[in-house]
Parts: C-alpha cells; sequence; structure tokens
C-alpha cells in the first residue's frame, strides 16, 4: 500500500515513477560535467528512471550530457525532450527530433512535448507528432505550459486526447493550477507533470525552505524541507515531479523522498502555511 501511489498511468498504459530527473542548466559548466553524469547515473540506481531535457537546454549541450549518462544503459529510462515552438512543425519538427535522438544516442523518445505554445498551428503540431509516433521516433507525446483554455483546443484537433502529459510549474509556492487546471487534466485521464518542484527561480524559495512548517514536518520524519516539498508535490498520484539535482546528495534525497506519505495533519498544516487558490490564476511559468 504504501508504495501504491508512487507510480502514474499514462494514457498509453505506460506506468512512470512520480519523480524523475530534471537537466535544465546541466552541461552549461564543463567543470560540473562529471558530477552531472554521475548524479544522473546516481538518480537511475536510485529509480528516478525519468529524465526530462529540451533541445533548449544548453542549446543542446544538456541533451548530450543526457546521452552520455545514459548510454550503456538506455533501457533503464524513461527519457523525455521538449521541441521548441517555432521547429514544432513541418520539416522542422523530423529535424529537431533526429538532432534530439544523435545527441541523446538513441533511436527513440519515450515521450516529446511541445515545449510552449508559438505561431505554429496545433493541429500542424499534432499531426507532426503524430507521424513521429508512426515513424517510431517516439512513444507518445504531450505538451508544457498550456493553461486549461490551450488544453480544452488541442483536446478538440484530431489525435489531440492522445497528449500524454502537460508539463508545467507547479511546487509548495505556486499552487495555481490546482484550481482548474490539475482538476481538468485529472478529469481528462492526462497526468500533469511539475517542473521546478523545488521552486528554484522563484521569489518564495527561500521563505519555503525556511517555513516553520516545512520545517517541523521534515524533523518529524528525519527528512529534509526538499523532500517535503517533493513528496508535496506528488502527493495526489496525478502528478509527476521533475527535480533537478547536479549533486549526487541531492539525487539520493530526491530518490528517497518517493518513499515518503504525509499525513492528512501535514497537509492541513502545509495549506495554512500555504494556502491554496481560491480562484483563477494566470498560468505560472519560468
Ligand atoms: P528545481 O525546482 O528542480 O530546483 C533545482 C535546484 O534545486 C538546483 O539548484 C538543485 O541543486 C537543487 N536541489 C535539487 N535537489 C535538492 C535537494 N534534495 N535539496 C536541496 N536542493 C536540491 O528547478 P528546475 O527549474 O531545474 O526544474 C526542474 C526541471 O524541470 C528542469 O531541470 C527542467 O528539466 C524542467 N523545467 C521545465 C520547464 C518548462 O518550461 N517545461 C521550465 C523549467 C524547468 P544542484 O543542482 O546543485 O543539486
Amino acid at each position: 500500500a504504501a508504495l501504491k501511489q508512487h507510480v502514474v498511468k499514462l494514457p498509453n498504459g505506460h506506468e512512470v515513477r512520480v519523480l524523475g530527473q530534471g537537466t535544465w542548466r546541466m552541461g552549461d559548466d564543463e567543470s560540473k560535467r562529471d558530477a552531472e553524469i554521475e548524479a544522473l547515473q546516481t538518480g537511475l540506481d536510485c529509480g528516478l528512471h525519468l529524465i526530462d531535457t529540451a533541445e533548449m537546454y544548453g542549446e543542446g549541450k544538456a541533451e548530450s550530457l543526457v546521452g552520455e549518462a545514459i548510454q550503456d544503459r538506455r533501457e533503464d529510462v524513461f527519457l523525455v525532450s521538449k521541441v521548441y515552438p517555432h521547429n514544432a512543425g513541418g520539416d522542422k519538427l523530423v529535424q529537431a527530433c533526429d538532432a534530439t535522438l544523435k545527441r541523446l544516442g538513441t533511436d527513440y523518445l519515450d515521450l516529446y512535448l511541445l515545449h510552449w505554445r508559438g505561431n505554429i498551428p496545433l493541429e500542424e503540431t499534432v499531426d507532426g507528432l503524430e507521424q513521429l509516433k508512426a515513424d517510431g521516433k517516439i512513444r507518445a507525446w504531450g505538451v508544457s505550459n498550456f493553461d486549461v483554455d490551450d488544453m480544452k483546443e488541442l483536446l478538440a484537433l484530431p489525435n489531440g486526447k492522445h497528449c500524454a502529459v502537460n508539463q508545467v510549474l507547479y511546487h509548495l509556492g505556486s499552487r495555481g493550477v490546482e484550481y482548474d487546471l490539475l482538476p481538468f487534466l485529472q478529469e481528462q485521464g492526462i497526468p500533469m507533470m511539475a517542473y521546478s518542484p523545488l521552486a528554484e527561480g522563484s521569489d518564495v524559495k527561500a521563505d519555503i525552505f525556511e517555513d516553520e512548517t516545512v520545517n517541523r514536518i521534515a524533523k518529524a520524519y528525519s527528512v529534509t524541507p526538499a523532500q517535503i516539498l517533493l513528496a508535496w508535490t506528488v502527493r495526489s498520484g496525478h502528478v509527476i515531479a521533475i527535480p533537478k539535482a547536479g549533486q549526487k546528495a541531492h539525487v539520493e534525497e530526491n530518490g528517497a523522498a518517493m518513499l515518503l506519505n504525509l499525513s492528512e495533519d501535514d497537509l492541513n498544516a502545509l495549506d495554512e502555511a500555504f494556502p491554496p487558490p481560491s480562484g483563477k490564476e494566470p498560468l505560472d511559468i519560468i
């Protein structure tokens, strides 16, 4: 029972663990490269099989680093990458996907996401992604930074319902999606993937990590505030979170957070400290 909620089922039936690994800014600093590769491999050993990357990250450098980290163990990985909106159609999409596969040293992605909405009509993007699927280059596709209206538009398109996830910003200090997007996705059977689950880049990051309630609960379970944040993010069983950790000690903590179940009392106390939304909020993005 303790592990029941630790996997999320995608619409194509594939099950993934609730925590994975982000890679934004990996590969940017050459002096950190070996440590980052070791961190990703340690993450795989800890059960963090999903690796999230993008052609945007370091303009291919993050994908190349991931490729190196997984070269002898592709089958252990659920590999996710993202296409730039300006590449998300026609021949450009095929070329972008091929370049991504080459940098990752693989011949397929488990999941390919539209990074955010751009000017190429959604229908063209969906057609292109379906073709990549038919060609065996990707197993599934999804979107990122889509709010409810974007999702409705997508789901109304032919094959739009094949969308496997929507990846959006979500953490204890940014809960707006709980008002409408998260319940909508849940209704549609589309998991949400939470980026920046450790509030990186947020004004309230320090407030969260120093918060009295967060620290009291962390102490009670002998874990760190980061582990509380991660367990909180994936508490519903409909959310996959992808913390980025370039340091081995961090990734080990993140893997262990999969075993942590917060109680009703904990969740209520966290609601008091960081209240859920009471109305529509614009989608938070980074
Ligand atoms: P996160 O909220 O995951 O925070 C990353 C930071 O937290 C790093 O500084 C990392 O340090 C630190 N950290 C990791 N684990 C711990 C721990 N256990 N204790 C303390 N600190 C820890 O930020 P990101 O913005 O990177 O988001 C995660 C991923 O989501 C990205 O890497 C990317 O893959 C994806 N993303 C997608 C976006 C989109 O538009 N679709 C936008 C933004 C992110 P260190 O690295 O030194 O270990």
